[in-house]
């Protein structure tokens, strides 16, 4: 493991206190399972399982040059446990388009909101072929769709239910229940401080964050393959610690009638 480039000795995220977090329900997930980023995804996964952190979702960018290997190790972890996710196509744009895409990439995203490069045909298509490919590799379908950068683009939420082949979509607010079309706002907690500028601006938008959380009992930890070892990765640690009431994105699907939501036990 590499080791920590800025410890904190007393994050932000004390501040909710443990009584309130106990009651606050996380989404964990790790982001951009591609070939090239999986000895990262192995490292951050050996971490979460040290601090028994689950169920965890493993968003997969299909189009990414899977070989029948990595295959396989996407198999195993879904055995071992693991809930996989569709996360885009090849997670980069080979062009931007128009000026909102162009201001997301500077700010936000950089080049990898492929759908903010796309019209909302395109979009479907996109999704369409992202589901396909995880039954075409012997891989159960995923409940869950999470657009790179969270960045659903020029598709309508409302076409996602009749013409969206997910359950569930997650953007930058929440997560969209597909056959309403109902976007849930979820609190969002993010660790990507790749360069020092990114800190004090990710460290105030998670303070935010833990407090809406705390409000609302509902929280998503977005972890990318990098985190744990960049400068927020004690951050990451203390909400992994102090959110330990986690749940399925499964679980925010609605009820069968007569069935109990809540957590789950198993990854
Ligand atoms: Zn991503």
């Amino acid at each position: 493991m590499v080791p920590l480039a800025e410890p904190t000795p007393l994050p932000a995220a004390a501040a909710a206190g443990p009584a309130r977090a106990e009651r606050v329900r996380a989404l964990v997930s790790v982001h951009d399972l591609m070939p090239a980023s999986m000895p990262a995804v192995h490292a951050t996964l050996a971490l979460l399982e040290r601090l028994q952190v689950a169920p965890v979702t493993l968003l997969v960018v299909p189009g990414a040059g899977w070989d029948r290997a990595g295959i396989a190790t996407l198999r195993t972890l879904e055995a071992a446990g693991y809930r996989l996710a569709g996360h885009g196509w090849q997670h980069r744009v080979t062009r931007i388009r128009g000026a909102y895409h162009r201001l997301h990439s500077l700010l936000l995203s950089r080049r990898v909101a492929e759908h903010l490069a796309l019209d909302a045909d395109a979009i479907l298509g996109l999704l369409a072929r992202c589901q396909a490919w995880f039954g075409d590799q012997g891989l159960r379908p995923p409940t869950l769709y999470v657009p790179p950068a969270w960045a659903l683009g020029a598709v309508p939420r409302q076409w996602l239910g009749a013409a969206g082949p997910f359950p569930l979509y997650e953007v930058f607010r929440g997560v969209i229940a597909a056959p309403g079309g109902q976007l849930q706002t979820i609190p969002l907690l993010g660790y990507e401080a790749d360069r020092a500028l990114r800190v004090p601006a990710i460290r105030l938008w998670n303070a935010v964050n833990r407090r809406r959380a705390a409000a609302q009992g509902l929280v998503r930890i977005a972890i990318h393959p990098q985190d744990p070892s960049l400068r927020l990765g004690a951050d990451l640690r203390a909400d992994l610690a102090r959110y330990r009431h986690r749940i399925d994105y499964a679980d925010l699907l609605p009820a069968p009638a007569g069935a109990a939501s809540g957590s789950s036990s198993s990854r």
